[in-house]
């Protein structure tokens, strides 16, 4: 068997839902999905022609290629793992096909079938769509939901305690018993957005808003907290001191990736879980955090670490540290079942992250697994071949993102 063509296929959806479909001399296929970048496209094109006809069952060979490949222009880490991490999440889909196995059998075999998953709720509404440079934008389908939910919701209310413990009962309702709120956005950007400078009254609104939604949900349901790497220590450390009568499932990114040495100050100064890792890459990304235990929790994100070994490798690393791993995800339904492969074999998985709670047609964009796809809260891991789900073309042709190709060429 000999890789013949390497194509891709972008829908703009909350985030570029990035394919990468990597095809065979024998007609077969297999699809993975990449955390978005930009260029990521003309990356996975520059890079293919490292794979074409060679053997695509060594895929632990040609991952090692592809990194290599990488390197000379400097991919210690960074966005040439997110194309990456899609190419080696195809080769795992395209040869658990060809051997009919799922690939949750290729990394090993299972702990569990069915992941836990937490719901992003972002802060007291949800809508959202962002570009690879993260910059705001509205496609159609976007503006369209924006109407739709325009004659309830007035813009003013949506970071206010009210809205946030409002949109966490909804949430639970729904079958959620873990979510998550972005913490940074009750307050916008800091005053200082530079030196990350908070000032009490914006502590002590983020305590409401904290108090609100444990209140909103009573004591079974998780609440996890995410900061978006905006903090200072100091700052970090006070709004760990005042949230922890809350019971936190864990403050996520209160400081910059990099900060290694503070992460393990804050972690040993609370008793509120810290958590880390969607930005790091590779084994190499996460060894000094897990060798200094400066978090309590890692949250690594299976489409851009590396690929679904690597994330494998990186848990398994994590579980000599007694860590557990809480996945990173802003996927399609495609990426968030490889993700669920992966979750599947780790003996140290904790929850999965569901970040298309507010993309209408998040579920429709895949085929071949029952619909809702998250069910209570937990996603059931296919034992089909492969991935075992099938991006749903026509689906993802009317989201497509123009001027990028649909695995053309
Ligand atoms: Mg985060």
């Amino acid at each position: 068997m000999r890789i013949v063509a390497v194509k891709t296929a972008v829908v703009e959806a909350n985030y570029d839902h990035t394919y990468v479909r990597v095809f065979a001399d024998n007609g077969e296929y297999g699809t993975g999905e990449c955390f978005f970048s930009p260029g990521l496209t003309g990356i996975i094109r520059d890079l293919s022609p490292v794979l074409v006809g060679k053997d695509p069952q060594h895929i632990e060979r040609l991952t090692r290629e592809l990194r290599r490949a990488a390197s000379g222009a400097g991919a210690v880490a960074g966005y040439a793992h997110n194309a990456i991490s899609g190419m080696e999440a195809a080769l795992c889909d395209l040869i658990g096909k060809h051997f009919r196995v799922p690939v949750w059998q290729l990394l090993g075999g299972q702990f569990r079938d069915q992941i836990r998953v937490y719901a992003d709720c972002h802060a007291g509404e949800g809508l959202e769509s962002w570009g690879p440079a993260l910059l705001p934008r509205q496609p159609p389908w976007f503006q369209k939901e924006q109407a739709r939910r325009s004659a309830s919701t007035k813009p003013n209310d949506i970071l206010s305690a009210e809205a946030y413990a409002a949109h966490a009962k909804e949430t639970v309702a729904r079958g959620f018993d873990f979510l998550k709120f972005d913490l940074d956005a009750i307050h916008g950007q800091p005053a200082d957005i530079l030196t990350r400078l908070l000032t009490t009254q914006e502590i002590q609104q983020m305590t409401e808003v904290v108090r609100a939604v444990r209140q909103a949900v009573g004591q079974d349901v998780q609440i996890a907290l995410d900061c978006h790497w905006r903090y200072n220590l100091g700052d970090a450390l006070k709004i760990a001191r005042a949230l922890a009568p809350f019971d936190i499932a864990w403050l996520e990114d209160p400081l910059p990736p990099e900060s290694v040495d503070g992460f393990r100050i804050l972690r040993e100064s609370t008793s509120v879980p810290i958590c880390t890792g969607e930005n790091l890459y590779l084994r190499e990304g996460f060894k000094p955090l897990l060798e200094q235990y400066a978090v309590n929790i890692i949250s690594p994100d299976i489409q851009k670490t590396g690929g679904l070994w690597e994330a494998k490798r990186i848990a398994d690393l994590a579980g000599l540290y007694e860590i557990p791993v809480a996945p990173h995800n802003i996927s399609s339904p495609l990426g968030t079942i490889a993700s669920c492969h992966v979750c599947s074999t780790l003996a140290n998985f904790m929850v999965l992250e569901f970040h298309g709670t507010d993309v209408p047609f998040w579920d429709d964009l895949v085929t071949g697994v029952p619909k809702p796809l998250i069910q209570n809260g937990r996603i059931h891991v296919p034992d089909g071949p492969g991935l075992g789900v099938e991006l749903n073309e026509s689906v993802a042709r009317e989201y497509a993102k123009t001027g990028e190709g649909f695995f053309e060429g």
